[in-house]
């Protein structure tokens, strides 16, 4: 096999020996290659922002103590990086100099943070539910069991950026969920078998492919077990040399998922068992309080799509004196065992339901800034008709936009007179079962546009009857061809009387969009 150059760094230097370097680096003079073992330890830099590092701290299934709120405080104070929570319940500092983050990063090391494998060829933080093992909907809780499979591999030389890509994986004892999992190369889904509650395995997702069923049930006592076999089989067996096709999900394309699972064998002695019965079931937007099983409450602080600010930040760290305290994968906050419903901190966002990419202030593929702009998304709807929205900035899709009832991608488009932004428009993603991603409906609407859009399709779907836009979708647009749904919605916003039927004439489509687009 023709190996990528990625993969020939790695032989000519393992990245676990490069950590003893970092301090003696350069940081005005790095090599691509450097940027690259840098990564592996959670320091993110390119050659376009060469002054500005950002590091990665890995929260393991979003919790966090108070101690290490306060580690993280005080070791940041001083340089006050701009603070983002991630999709994956990670928090990242940037806009730190090199030398700043060096000492952070120590500093975090000693006290229990640790940045390693957050980036790059790694298995990077597992995730599951906010309130895993106290939520009211919690059968299992799943945090023993994600330190077990943690222990597998962090900091382990075999395993850091030793593997052919990235690895996300989930695992929820929950019923449901305020994200859906079904974009993890690896996803232990909640389900019953025997009467034994346990997971059914899901493989080889990504941002923009929904993970396969792999046809396994994991009792718990087995997760590990399982997890040490998919690991192993992945680092032996992964695609190695065009760097675009080296995922989980590539592995799968070629060798199929019964392949992998005989590949797992070499390194799980017992048999599979066959799936149980899926128990995930549709999430609930609940607004900002959840009841829990000791009878207490869990607040939801709706950070501004994963931002906070330092000052928020010392509030959390006070609150956390009192509450415990969860980074949430929808990048919000969530404050446990409040004895009553208390709104703790005031909302960054009146919206819970649209998920936003780092966009251009924090990630240079990002075609705009996709945090300010989803402020202009109709939101008070979006949130009170419970619509699942994922914005990402370009089509490596963190925003999970196939996994949205309506998802956007950030592009740029000369389509409709001038150079301007926009988005590419999916929509119908039946997320909660995994059974079908988004599809793509406009290729691009400009974002003057996307306001008036985006109300038409909701006033649709409250005129459809349907209480649930995923229903909604699964019922109805998801009968429809793709031009079929964009004919239909085009009429629509050119206020022409229109009933949605097939349709498959893609020219009139173009001049459909023309006339509503184009630029006066
Ligand atoms: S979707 Fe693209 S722009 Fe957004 S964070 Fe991911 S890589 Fe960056």
């Amino acid at each position: 096999m023709k190996l990528n150059k990625i993969e020939k760094l790695k032989l000519s230097l393992k990245p676990a020996k490069f950590y003893q370097k970092i301090e003696k680096l350069d940081p005005t003079n790095l090599t691509e290659a450097d940027r690259f073992y840098l990564k592996n330890f959670g320091i993110y830099n390119t050659k376009l922002r060469p002054d500005k590092f950002m590091l990665r701290l890995r929260i393991p299934g979003g919790r966090i103590t108070k101690a290490q709120l306060d580690a993280i405080f005080e070791s940041a104070k001083e340089f006050k990086p701009k603070i983002l929570l991630t999709a994956r319940s990670q928090i990242e500092l940037h806009d730190l100099d090199f030398f700043q983050l060096l000492a952070i990063h120590k500093e975090l090391e000693k006290r229990g943070v640790t940045s390693f494998q957050t980036l790059t060829d790694n298995f990077r933080n597992i995730i599951t539910h906010p309130l895993d093992g106290v939520g009211e909907d919690s059968i299992i809780e799943v945090y023993p069991l994600i330190l077990k499979m943690q222990d597998l591999f962090l900091k382990k030389e075999e395993f850091i950026g030793m593997i052919p890509r990235k690895f996300n994986t989930a695992i929820s004892g929950n019923l449901s969920s305020p994200q859906p999992f079904f974009g993890n190369d690896c996803y232990f889904a909640l389900a019953l078998k025997d009467g034994v509650y346990g997971f059914n395995l899901y493989l080889g997702g990504k941002n923009s492919e929904l993970a396969q069923d792999a046809d396994i049930f994991v009792p718990p006592h087995e997760v590990a077990d399982i997890f040490g076999a998919i690991i192993q089989a992945f680092k032996k067996y992964g695609l190695r040399s065009s760097r675009t096709k080296t995922r989980l999900y590539h592995l799968l394309q070629e060798i199929g998922i019964e392949g992998f699972k005989s590949k797992m064998e070499e390194f799980y002695k017992n048999n599979f068992l066959t799936r149980g019965k899926a128990l995930v079931r549709k999430y609930k937007n609940t607004e900002d309080f959840f009841q829990l099983k000791d009878n207490t409450f869990a607040f939801r602080w709706k950070t501004k799509f994963g931002e906070i600010s330092w000052e928020e930040f010392e509030k959390v760290l006070t609150l956390a004196q009192k509450y415990e305290v969860r980074i949430g994968i929808d990048q919000n906050v969530y404050f446990l065992h409040l004895l009553q419903k208390e709104r703790l901190l005031s909302h960054r966002s009146q919206n819970s339901t649209v998920l936003v990419c780092a966009g251009e202030r924090y990630c240079i593929y990002s075609l705009f800034d996709t945090k300010s702009k989803a402020a202009d998304l109709p939101l008070d709807l979006l949130e009170k008709y419970n619509i699942r929205v994922g914005y990402s900035g370009c089509l490596k899709g963190c925003g999970r936009h196939i996994l949205a009832d309506i998802g956007l991608v950030g592009i740029r488009t000369n389509l409709f007179g001038e150079i301007e932004r926009g988005v590419r428009l999916y929509l119908g993603g039946e997320y909660t079962t995994g059974k079908k991603a988004a599809r793509l409906i406009f290729w691009a609407v400009p974002l003057r546009n996307l306001g008036i859009m985006l109300r038409i399709i909701i006033e649709d779907f409250l005129q459809s009857g349907y209480d649930d836009f995923e229903q909604f979708s699964k019922e109805r647009l998801n009968k429809f061809s793709e031009a079929a749904i964009a004919y239909y919605y085009l009429q629509k916003f050119l206020h022409k009387d229109v009933t949605l039927c097939e349709f498959n004439n893609y020219e009139t489509i173009k001049l459909l969009e023309q006339e509503a687009f184009k630029l006066p």
